[in-house]
């Protein structure tokens, strides 16, 4: 896509701190890190969702996170990652080509996700939410 960072990055356009790539997938430094050493993924095929990413380079993406995640813990200060995706403006996607967060993590880093619970109300109404979702899950 012509005006996409994202895909300019991919593409060598926009010069980035590469980590990884292949024939799927470009793996580079995010320019505004959580913690140094915060890796995003991406399809090098435009897909503003990952919902339209293509099954095998979905999986690609989610491989070379978690081998990316492993290479982070043996970093100094680190022992744990985080992967993370935004789908959509309301999640918190900011550029709108489908990116997965790898986020190295240590005890003592002093970043929370800000992460509340909102219980059901009883397990009818779990129960509801769940046979709504089912209803509305359309695998091919
Ligand atoms: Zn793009």
């Amino acid at each position: 896509m012509a005006d996409c960072i994202f895909c300019k990055i991919a593409a060598g356009e926009i010069p980035a701190a590469k980590i990884y790539e292949d024939e799927l997938v470009f793996a580079f430094l995010d320019i505004a890190p959580i913690n140094p050493g915060h890796v995003l993924v991406i399809p090098k095929e435009h897909h503003e969702s990952a919902s339209t990413i293509p099954e095998v380079t979905a999986g690609r993406m989610f491989h070379v996170g978690s081998r990316i995640g492993i290479a982070l813990k043996r970093m100094e200060n680190f022992d744990a990652y985080n992967l993370h995706l935004a789908d959509g403006t309301a999640a918190g996607q900011v550029v709108m080509h489908a990116h997965l967060h790898v986020i190295p993590r240590g005890v003592n880093d002093q970043f929370h996700w800000n992460w509340r619970q909102v219980p059901y109300g009883d397990d009818a109404a779990r129960e509801a939410v769940a046979s709504e979702i089912r209803s509305k899950l359309h695998l091919d």
